[in-house]
């Protein structure tokens, strides 16, 4: 039998564990075989040092504090941090907030045909640069050119890591060491550090500004291009809209301009509407196919925005300047990798068979009405009753968002969960579901926790019912 000094006279120091003693009991040794021997170490050595410094802050409350009982708080400690230590990862969220491109919560969610094509043809070996009925060597992204050229009436398309990636290539190649017009209306920050002319001047073009911040005319783009200029560059103001006294030059204008003028004209679409989604509020996003038909010789755009594949930077436009890109060492440095293609190409798969707006998840979300929405808040509300639970749900009429620097100015109407709880503050009861498996996020307004299944699918209203019957039975 283990000693159990109890009297004051023994220094609790003396009874601390020793970081081997912490890792050498049976539940250590589990989490060692979660985080690896080195990183348990590391944890416990974290944790009786925490522990040490307690003890010698409250001597006077020792008494009580034997070996055993210390051993079980820095087993308790250690297997706390080392959980903290795994949910750090990536982990699946359900993103119970209503905003549909949700950047914290990584974007666009996938669609099935995505998800399936990423986990059974890209994740092992695939024909990335391989074409299987030559046995020749292919080349990467053939498809997903080949649906961009068609979807969008482009000659050309080249994909890179995101859109930011293709601002700085196609500045770099088509227009280095030399000038590049844009209206002072399209100075833009879209968010995450991409600045309009941090872009430009890190791709060592010189930008030329012209016009005001709400007003630029065509007059404006002439009365700037001199033997320098090499671009004139539209970006679409993403994020937020001047409205009132304004006016710009439609897009055939500047390309008829640049084209009279020998140059190109390139446009930064930010969102990559390839479809018109006038009916979802959203009729200003530029439609890509538009663009081109209009004259642009380059479009660059998102691949995780509204378009709602993975993180990529689509560019379309004219096979002479595409090629360009396509050549230069930046290329190289900025491509994307199989599974992005394999997210891509199914994506762009189901908006050539039509079936976008009921597969992609970023289309299908924002069409969903708030009748619809009603009744799924109604059905789980009534789940979450029957189950006893003690949380109070009362269905209101609010507001979602598009999110991630789309339709600024558009906010579906939607039909929110609103809890509340006799026992529990909102704060206490969003720190509940958020630190429920996987995390459920929400917001809260006006001290009520809001839930909007606008951005959720059924499976997911399932668990959130379990969730709030489980932590407020
Ligand atoms: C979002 C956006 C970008 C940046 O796109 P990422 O894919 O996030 O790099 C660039 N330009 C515009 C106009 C945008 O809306």
């Amino acid at each position: 039998m283990a000693r159990v000094p109890k009297t004051a006279s023994e220094s609790p120091l003396r009874a601390l564990p020793s970081v081997d003693q912490v890792i050498r009991t049976e539940r250590a040794q589990q989490l060692g075989a979660l985080v690896g021997l080195a990183k348990l170490t590391a944890l416990a050595r974290n944790v009786t040092e925490n522990m040490r410094a307690q003890l010698n802050e409250s001597s006077g409350a020792s008494e009580l504090l034997d070996r055993e009982t210390l051993l079980d708080e820095a087993t308790k400690r250690l297997e706390q941090t080392c959980q903290q230590e795994l949910e750090r990862g990536l982990r699946r969220v359900i993103n119970a907030t209503g905003v549909v491109l949700h950047t914290n919560l990584g974007r666009a969610p996938l669609s099935e045909s995505a998800r399936q094509a990423l986990v059974s043809e890209a994740s092992g070996y695939c024909t990335l640069e391989y074409d299987s009925t030559t046995g020749a060597r292919g080349r990467r992204g053939a498809r997903v050119e080949q649906l961009l050229r068609d979807l969008t009436g482009a000659e050309d398309a080249l994909v890179v890591n995101n859109c930011a990636a293709a601002s700085l290539l196609i500045l770099t190649v088509l227009a280095n060491s030399g000038e590049t017009i844009v209206s002072r209306g399209e100075l833009v920050e879209i968010g995450g550090d991409f600045r309009v002319p941090d872009v430009m001047a890190s791709s060592g073009t010189r930008m030329v500004e012209v016009g005001t911040t709400n007003r630029t005319t065509l007059e404006d783009y002439t009365r700037a291009i001199n033997s320098e200029t090499r671009l004139l560059m539209r970006v679409h103001p993403s994020n937020y809209r001047v409205i009132g006294f304004t006016s710009a030059p439609s897009l055939s204008d500047l390309s008829n301009l640049a084209h009279q003028s020998n140059l190109l004209f390139y446009l930064d679409a930010g969102s990559g509407a390839l479809l018109d989604l006038s009916d979802l509020g959203l009729g200003d996003e530029p439609i890509i196919a538009n663009c081109i038909a209009e004259g642009v010789d380059i479009v660059s755009f998102s691949g995780d925005k509204l378009l709602g594949a993975t993180q990529a930077g689509l560019m379309v436009g004219r096979t002479e300047f595409v090629w360009k890109l396509r050549k230069h060492p930046f290329y190289r440095a900025l491509r994307v990798d199989k599974l992005c293609y394999a997210a891509l190409e199914a994506t762009l798969a189901a908006y050539a068979r039509g079936t976008a707006r009921s597969e992609v998840p970023t289309l299908s979300f924002l069409s969903a009405s708030a009748d619809e929405l009603t009744f799924r808040a109604s059905r789980l509300a009534d789940q979450v009753r029957a189950s006893g639970s003690k949380v109070e749900i009362d269905i209101v009429a609010g507001n979602s968002a598009v999110g991630g620097g789309s339709g600024p100015n558009v906010h579906p109407e939607t039909t929110l969960l609103a809890l509340t709880h006799a026992a529990y503050s909102a704060s206490e009861i969003e720190q509940k579901l958020r630190s429920s498996n996987p995390p459920i996020i929400s917001r809260i307004e006006d001290d009520r926790v809001l839930l909007d299944l606008r951005t959720t699918i059924p499976s997911e209203e399932t668990e959130i019912a379990s969730a709030l019957s489980r932590h407020f039975s």
